[in-house]
């Protein structure tokens, strides 16, 4: 490459984070009126990281995520910029809400229930999910005194201390562990549901705090006529986003794929990157939108003690099957958005998702598909076998809880192998640590899902910000 490296910034990872930051990148360039080469290196052959639209026959398939929620602002900020807000879609209101596997049964969660708490007794009194004791503990939390200190707890002695053990057991470790992958004896409360640490402070009780919270949103809502729902997506699957994204960059970046770097060391210029295969490249700035241990790795010729803190933050490995049915061989009605699977219930999978109930325009007429997570923190030992054993083991799960017979018209296993940030207790002491390290190095920017947030509105804004910070960084002129 002939161009001044002094002019150079390189973004290393092209999945959601490295791509927002390039983006951001050329937003700023073109603000300033600075000409400016900017780089983004991807080890695989593909953009997009975990995303994955697929079109199979007339499915369309998700094999990553398959929205984002609206109430953090990246990920709807970036559509409305991107100009394809028109595009997005909200998840098909008819089956909004999720089941809960009990005994074998499944169970719709109760209406009002928010990830930990309950914002309505009435719901919670009538739900088969606990037992009359259960019922009588989970009532009491009105009166349970608030912490008295300020450290950090797991989310599952926060629920036991608050609602009881059953609670956590039947209903909230399999709702977390259905988002984060994680065993909620280990999950920093802090670090992943700051909420309710704040309500528990405020109002002395969770019920009480998202009852009144409840009442506000309903005002609220029927005030700003909310043009969304709680999540979004592209009409035509998560890929249009990245796709949309490419696009409006790919006039002002050098996309480079297959391009791994192996190693980055400081210069007179700024800093070095080695990648596999032997080139290297010279950069004034770099952003490492890496999963921590990468970043990690990458990191320690330049800062040892940042490297280790980054290693520190522990990533879980799962994999997702996507499968393709005739809804007439599922016993089940599918009148939710999914099953997640609590630990005591002894399944070997996590949760299913209906994504056909949720976006009904991505399976042909009577057909569904299904997407069953398998391995996390709490069951590893489910994703080290095979292929052919983890898909037969899933659609044997399926049967047995869903009623899903016969051969199904596709399968699609994906593997995700330590792409999950686990949150673990003292995270954001973790956090508070990293980001004073890498203060000493202002030209270099950490971004991905391992450190403010796992979801995409929480990697966009990372990537967005590690790009404004690198671009303050460097004297361009
Ligand atoms: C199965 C699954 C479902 C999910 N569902 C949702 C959902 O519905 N909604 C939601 O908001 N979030 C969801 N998430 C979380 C969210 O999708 C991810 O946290 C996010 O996409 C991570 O993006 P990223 O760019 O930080 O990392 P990644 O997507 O992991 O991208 C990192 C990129 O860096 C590249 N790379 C690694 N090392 C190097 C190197 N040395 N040199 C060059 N390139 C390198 C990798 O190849 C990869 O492309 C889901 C996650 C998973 C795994």
């Amino acid at each position: 490459m002939s161009v001044d490296p002094s002019r150079r910034i390189v973004v290393i990872g092209g999945g959601i984070t490295g791509l927002a930051a390039a983006h951001r990148l050329v937003e700023k360039s073109q603000t300033a009126n600075q000409s400016v080469e900017i780089v983004l290196l991807e080890a695989s052959g593909r953009v997009g990281g975990v995303f994955g639209t697929e079109q199979i026959g007339d499915y369309t398939i998700e094999t990553g995520a398959d929205s984002f929620i609206t109430n953090k602002p990246g990920g709807i900020e970036l559509a409305k910029r991107l100009g394809m807000e028109d595009r997005l879609i909200s998840p098909n209101k008819e089956f909004q809400r999720s089941l809960i596997l009990h005994r074998g049964e499944t169970v719709v969660t109760p209406v009002g229930f928010n990830l930990l708490a309950p914002s309505q007794v009435w719901p919670m009194l009538k739900t088969p999910l606990l037992s009359p004791l259960g019922k009588a503990r989970m009532a009491a939390e009105y009166f349970v005194p608030r912490k008295q200190n300020e450290e950090d707890e797991s989310l599952a002695s926060f629920v036991r201390r608050r609602f009881g053990q059953e609670m956590l057991d039947r209903i909230v470790q399999p709702m977390v562990g259905g988002i984060y992958t994680s065993d909620p004896e280990s999950l920093s409360l802090k670090a992943t549901l700051p909420r309710f640490v704040e309500m528990e402070r405020k109002y002395g009780s969770l019920i009480k705090g998202l009852r009144k919270k409840s009442k506000k949103e309903k005002q609220s809502k029927q005030a700003s006529g909310a043009r969304y729902g709680l999540f979004a997506t592209p009409e035509a699957g998560m890929s249009d986003l990245l796709n949309t994204l490419l696009a409006a960059i790919q006039d002002r970046v050098q996309v480079r794929l297959n391009t791994k770097v192996t190693s980055l060391s400081n210069n007179e210029n700024g800093y070095s990157l080695d990648f596999e295969g032997g080139e290297t490249i010279e950069a004034s700035a770099v952003v490492l939108a890496l999963p921590t241990y990468r970043s990690a790795e990458l990191l320690s010729s330049i800062s040892q003690e940042l490297s280790d803190t980054l290693k520190q933050i522990e990533y879980a490995s799962s994999a997702i099957l996507v499968s393709g049915h005739s809804l007439a061989n599922i016993e089940h009605p599918l009148n939710a958005f999914g099953l997640v699977i609590p630990h005591i219930e002894n399944r070997k999978i996590l949760a299913v998702s209906f994504l056909s109930r949720k976006f009904p325009q991505r399976a042909p007429e009577g057909k569904a598909i299904l997407r069953t997570f398998i391995g996390g923190a709490m069951q590893p030992e489910e994703i080290e076998k095979s292929d052919e054993q983890v898909i037969e083991t899933a659609l044997s799960e399926l049967k047995a809880i869903l009623g899903v017979s016969g051969t199904p018209e596709f399968t699609r296993l994906v593997r995700y192998n330590r792409a999950m940030p686990q949150f673990s207790v003292g995270h954001l002491e973790r956090l508070a640590t990293i980001r004073e390290l890498a203060s000493q190095f202002p030209k270099i920017g950490l971004a991905g899902n391992g450190y403010e947030g796992v979801g995409i509105p929480d990697c966009i804004t990372s990537g967005e910000v590690a790009a404004n910070s690198v671009w303050g960084s460097v004297q361009i002129g």
